[in-house]
């Protein structure tokens, strides 16, 4: 009888460790959020290839008699279950008390621990204890697992190369130090250290200490709440926007979730300060009631439901938008150059507008290519209809407006030089001039009617009924956008009308363009992004290019302007419009002063 126990056990403990252990970062989390239960203030977790041939943890916490020890091992161990107030605490951790025997039915894991002056030492090999003895470990635990999955070759095959399991452990303790900054962390991988934070309970010194100077340098502190969440933490300026959205933390109720309408909303928030493919560096700690959480989500992913999400969402994007506003944005020339990746022309991608965008704009869409729309949009008369929901109160950036910024001549046709009593600045003429454009024509966009011309003769399109239904179905959209669109026949409407800014020569296609991303989309056709493409277009098409001599009053107009601008910073597609040498730089190039 108890043999079969013991083995439907075990094989429960297999079972549960396919759902909750899918790669070596599941063992790292599981390992290291004992140890932060046990109140460790120093964590070190080494790495033997990435984990796939050894993850050890050894921590400074409470330790565990044998009993608890023992205990930790079984199913269902409730021994663990701890602030009974945090709810979500305990809910998100879902498999709490079966991680720990899952993890030791599917490797070789061996346990240190000590809470007084005995230690206990485990060895459990595939789920069966091997070793139970007394041992003369200090206070604190240390758990080793070796050969993960060494007795379900299914699950082995799973797990990735070194590199990327690694990847993943790297990510997961970079982010919970940013969760728990009041403990030193240190991650090794084959005896090299790879990630370390001093537990100085100082964010931006965690920060630091992950991302370096460059990064820490440039975040702006966060600071909101209403009733029901209190938000602070970091965010960063533009000019130090990633690749890719992995640098956005958020953190709820001291735990590391993934939650994409956080994500999305602190993305959005730099709208228009930044090209769409370049995401920002955050870390956003809220504080909420448990119960404003919901709880029924899987463990292993990271992700949480909250109540109260749009009042969240629209409370973190007016206040990263407040700090942004407020904040001098020009990035240093020096310190720039080390940070600043290149920015490419491409203000969509990865996204179903971009298919209309590659058919009805040039490939490659480069600053200094003629874009071929219909370009009527300086005529007064051009009547444009209100078509995004962005605010369209301008406030003009007021530290910018504080720079008396005063032109001192043209560099190589194309960059306005000036000064202020602070440094030298250089402003990219074309960058600066689009950018005044860009915010006057969005404002045209917003309050006017579209323009629009009749086809000569009406263009027809032939779907399938399937698609038919599905553009029936979003019509608004289309005539939002200035179409005039009507049913002819079966499963074909006719165009009789569409904005002018379509490329002659080319109406069909772009519209047999939008036509498919609004079957594919529907109603999350981004009509915001599209039309912001389209004035960004337009506004680079109507400013002055490089290499074009300027005047001095034709310079210091262009500077004016941009003093008015909501976003003096960059151009419509994200690129950098002002750059500074401070004062300081520059005695520091020519040595006038030594570090
Ligand atoms: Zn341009
Ligand atoms: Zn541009």
């Amino acid at each position: 009888m108890g043999n079969i126990k013991v083995m439907s056990e075990n094989l429960a403990n297999k079972i549960a460790a396919g759902e909750v252990v899918e790669k070596c970062a599941s063992v790292v989390k599981e390992l290291v959020e004992n140890s932060i239960d046990a109140e460790a203030t120093i964590i070190k977790i080494e790495l033997q290839n990435g984990g796939l041939k050894l993850i050890k943890v050894t921590d400074n916490g409470k330790g565990m008699d044998e009993k608890d020890a023992l205990l930790a091992f079984q199913r269902h161990a409730t021994s663990k279950l701890i602030h009974e107030d945090d709810l979500f605490f305990i809910n998100t951790l879902g498999f709490r008390g079966e991680a720990l025997p899952s993890i030791a039915s599917v490797s070789e894991l061996e346990m240190y621990t000590c809470n007084k002056d005995v230690g206990t030492h485990i060895l459990i090999k595939g789920g069966k204890l091997v070793t139970n003895e007394p041992s003369d470990a200090r206070i604190g635990t240390s758990i080793s697992v070796s050969n993960l999955f060494y007795n379900t070759p299914a699950r082995l095959k799973y797990l990735k190369s070194e590199q990327s399991e690694l990847g993943n452990t790297v990510a997961f303790i970079e982010k919970l130090s940013f969760a728990h900054p009041e403990i030193s962390f240190e991650l090794i991988n084959n005896d090299k250290t790879v990630v370390k934070t001093s537990g100085s309970n100082n964010l931006l010194k965690t920060i630091h200490e992950i991302y370096g100077l460059n990064v820490s340098s440039k975040m702006m502190e966060l600071s909101v709440k209403n009733d029901d969440y209190e938000v602070e933490g970091y965010i960063c300026k533009p000019e130090i926007l990633k690749s890719n959205k992995n640098h956005i933390t958020t953190i709820v109720n001291g735990r590391v979730v993934k939650n994409f309408e956080l994500n999305k909303a602190i993305n959005e928030a730099y709208f228009r300060y930044k090209p769409d493919i370049k995401y920002p560096v955050a870390v956003i700690k809220i504080e909420t009631d448990p119960t404003l959480i919901d709880v029924n989500i899987h463990p292993t992913k990271q992700d949480i439901k909250m109540s109260k999400m749009d009042e969240l969402c629209n409370m973190l994007i007016s206040s990263i938008k407040d700090i942004l506003q407020k904040e001098l944005l020009i990035p240093n020339a020096l310190k720039a150059e080390a940070v600043m990746e290149p920015i490419e022309n491409t203000l969509i991608k990865n996204d179903a507008v971009n298919k209309v965008l590659e058919a009805s704009l040039p490939k490659n869409l480069n600053e200094d290519i003629q874009i071929e729309l219909n370009l009527n949009i300086n005529e007064k008369e051009t009547p444009y209809k209100e078509i995004t929901k962005e605010d369209n109160t301008v406030i003009t950036n007021p530290e910018f407006k504080k720079l008396k910024l005063e032109v001192i001549g043209q560099a190589l046709g194309t960059y306005i030089v000036a000064q202020t009593e602070d440094g030298l600045y250089l402003i990219d003429q074309h960058a600066a001039e689009e950018r005044v454009n860009y915010e006057k024509v969005t404002k045209e966009f917003e309050n006017q009617d579209i323009k629009t011309q009749e086809t000569l003769i009406p263009i027809t399109i032939e779907l399938s009924t399937s698609d038919f239904i599905k553009i029936k179905r979003h019509l608004n959209i289309l005539e939002d956008m200035g179409f005039k669109i009507e049913e002819f026949g079966l499963n074909t409407y006719t165009i009789k009308e569409h904005p002018s800014w379509l490329k002659e020569g080319h109406e069909v296609e772009i519209i047999n363009n939008i036509f498919d991303s609004i079957i594919e989309v529907g109603d999350k056709f981004d009509r915001i992004k599209f039309n912001n493409y389209v004035i960004a277009t337009i506004a680079c098409k109507m400013s002055v290019r490089a290499n074009t001599r300027l005047s001095m009053e034709a310079m210091e107009r262009i500077i004016e302007d941009l003093m008015k601008c909501e976003n003096p910073y960059n151009c419509a597609h994200g690129r950098p419009s002002i750059i500074k040498f401070s004062n300081y730089d520059l005695e520091k190039m020519f040595k006038r002063v030594m570090n």
